[in-house]
């Protein structure tokens, strides 16, 4: 049993706010010297097409 929380930094996507896992996601991309990631190709594709929103706003999380 393995706590992601020690030792292991998760980071959350932000665009959907899930907890992603940088060493197991495929989807990351690099914005401004820093690398994002996501959980899908979706939430990456958003996060590409505009940035600053998410950013600026933070993760919102869609029911
Ligand atoms: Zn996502």
């Amino acid at each position: 049993m393995k706590e992601p929380w020690r030792g292991i930094s998760v980071v959350v996507d932000p665009v959907c706010g899930m907890n992603v896992d940088p060493k197991k996601t495929p989807y990351k991309t690099l914005y401004k010297g820093k690398i994002y990631y996501f959980c899908s190709q979706h939430c990456k594709r958003m996060f590409e097409e505009n940035p600053e929103l998410y950013l600026s706003r933070g993760p919102q999380i869609e029911m």
